[in-house]
């Protein structure tokens, strides 16, 4: 998550998950600006970028698509948690039982710009990590926030994604007049890091391919495709679980024709 200040208030991208988190934060904003919290941007619709609204503001902006994801939650947010966080729901009923999930105010599709001052905040629509993904750009800093579409110290969650607006995306933002990359988890970085993710499930798209195309089975792929190679991060036993999972996802996809 982040935040930029304006001279309407500070605008924040992604809200954390629990009411200490969001306490801290108030604390962090204070110091840079007088003025309540103006808008809350939500870079698509899962759980541990949304929920924190509760505790902050209900001014809230976000792609169209997200609606249907976020209503979920409403509903289904211990489901949700347990998939990720096994322990966190039952430790903390007494803040997630109770939790209003707030639904975005203002929704967009394709592109909205807001222009505040001397600040500009380009959103756009990208999918690839989600359904409803979008980044935001901020010419003037030269900052991109990336949502889920980048993660460092981790590789990128891809249960839910399309892996072709993903690479795409990718391709297109290592383009663009962009000094610091924001991830949706994880520490600022550069170009550098954006090519590493890009780079992986390039090849892994390639030869995932190829072992389909040569009639090997989906559940041998992964054994054939040595990955190790590629990944854009240090190898561990945990990382190569995650990008076994990531094979899966590909090949299903490739399946289907989406990419
Ligand atoms: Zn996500």
């Amino acid at each position: 998550m982040g935040c930029v200040i304006t001279e309407i208030g500070p605008i924040l991208i992604d809200t954390p998950m629990l009411p200490e988190e969001a306490d801290r934060l108030r604390k962090e904003l204070f110091l840079l600006s007088d003025l309540d919290i103006a808008h809350i941007i939500y870079t698509h619709q899962h759980f541990d970028h949304v929920i924190g609204s509760a505790y902050l503001s209900k001014r809230t902006i976000a792609h169209q698509g997200t609606l249907t994801g976020i209503g979920y939650l409403k509903n289904n947010l211990k489901k949700e948690i347990n998939l990720f966080f096994p322990d966190l729901h039952e430790q903390r009923k007494d803040v997630f039982d109770h939790l209003e999930i707030v639904l975005p105010q203002i929704t967009f599709t394709t592109e909205l710009t807001l222009y505040i001052g001397d600040v500009t905040l380009q959103l756009s629509f990208t999918g690839g990590h989600s359904s409803a993904s979008i980044i935001i750009y901020i010419p003037e800093e030269r900052v991109l926030f990336m949502g889920d579409n980048l993660a460092t110290g981790m590789l990128p969650v891809t249960a839910n994604c399309r892996y072709g607006q993903w690479i795409d995306l990718l391709e297109r933002v290592e383009q663009m007049d962009v000094e610091t990359y924001i991830p949706g988890h994880g520490d600022v970085c550069g170009k550098e890091t954006v090519r590493g993710v890009r780079l992986y499930f390039e090849a892994m798209r390639d030869r995932v391919r190829d072992c389909l195309n040569q009639g090997v089975p989906k559940e041998k792929v992964f054994d054939k495709i040595h990955l190790k190679d590629s990944l854009p991060l240090p190898f561990s036993e945990e990382i190569m679980q995650q990008s076994a999972f990531d094979v899966s996802i590909m090949c299903d996809q490739i399946v289907k024709g989406y990419l």
